[in-house]
């Protein structure tokens, strides 16, 4: 099952084309995208029995986020090695850094980013997991029960405000507005052959800059679910980025960063890509 954000309205896709939800369930479900996850078990049951109505086409550009306003998002560090050791870290051995990327800086899959000025601004392509039911110290073995689907995610990162002062900034120099974009929908986890084992990849103006594979993922997605939710309980709605492989500006020899002008295209397999634009 793939499930949109069109127009600020929660829309099911089928054979690629939008059903309204509350149309479609009688206002049983709310057209809140965010809202759906508090009763995920529920939708997909009704999901998968409704007799739905031909869907409408859309555009890219008028998806929002299939998450726009979790509770908690938790953005995960150095999880792959060769980007651990561009970064000039060593691997991660307990549990992962854990940021976050403020709400206000999510959005859809297609749109404009100003660049912050006098800034270094990166970018890291990651699997988005997003929770479908509150899971409080939950075993690796039934962590994907507790994932409603995944997306594609593009963790966008302002290196100056990230690496200034005694202690790293990740939360800040993550959520300028824009940094955060998720789509372009979310797809269940029974869609994917081996959801443990996608490619990702992203391009700069068509010029290939990351490619990996979540299979390299030094915590797997069902293992950052058990790390995490040994910690704190995950809600309903909330986000994992779940990490970058390596590629970024920051790791290159000369670095690079992004400039006005510049496209990025970020790409999951099975699910489907991002499309940013930066402006100054
Ligand atoms: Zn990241």
């Amino acid at each position: 099952m793939r499930i949109a954000n069109l127009s600020g309205r929660l829309a099911l896709l089928v054979d690629g084309k939008a059903v309204d939800v509350e149309r479609a369930s009688r206002g049983l479900f709310s057209a809140e995208p965010q809202a759906v996850y508090e009763r995920w078990a529920e939708f997909k049951v009704w999901a998968s029995c409704a007799d739905l109505p031909t869907g409408e086409p859309f555009e890219p550009a008028e998806l929002g986020s299939p998450v726009p306003a979790p509770r908690q998002t938790l953005a995960i560090g150095l999880n792959y090695r060769d980007h651990a050791s561009e970064s000039g870290f060593v691997a991660p051995e307990g549990l992962p850094p854990v940021f976050t990327k403020f709400v206000t800086s999510i959005s859809g899959p297609v749109t404009e980013v100003k660049l912050p000025a006098g800034g270094k601004t990166d970018w890291e392509v990651e699997l988005v997991a997003v929770i479908g039911q509150r899971a409080e110290a939950v075993s690796e073995a039934d962590a994907w029960k507790y994932i409603a689907g995944l997306a594609v995610g593009q963790d966008i990162s302002e290196r100056v405000v990230q690496l200034a002062g005694p202690a790293p900034q990740f939360s800040l120099g993550k959520s300028y507005p824009g940094f955060a974009p998720i789509g372009p929908w979310l797809v269940t986890p029974d869609e994917f052959d081996n959801p443990d084992d996608l490619e990702l990849r992203c391009a700069i103006n068509g010029e290939e800059v990351q490619k990996g594979r979540t299979r390299d993922l030094i915590f797997s997605v069902p293992a950052l679910i058990a790390g995490l939710s040994a910690v704190l309980p995950l809600l309903p709605g909330d986000v994992i980025f779940t990490g970058t492989p390596a590629g970024v500006g920051l790791g290159r020899d000369p670095q690079r960063f992004l400039a006005a002008g510049d496209e990025l295209v970020t790409t999951v397999e099975g699910i489907g890509e991002l499309r940013q634009t930066f402006v100054a």
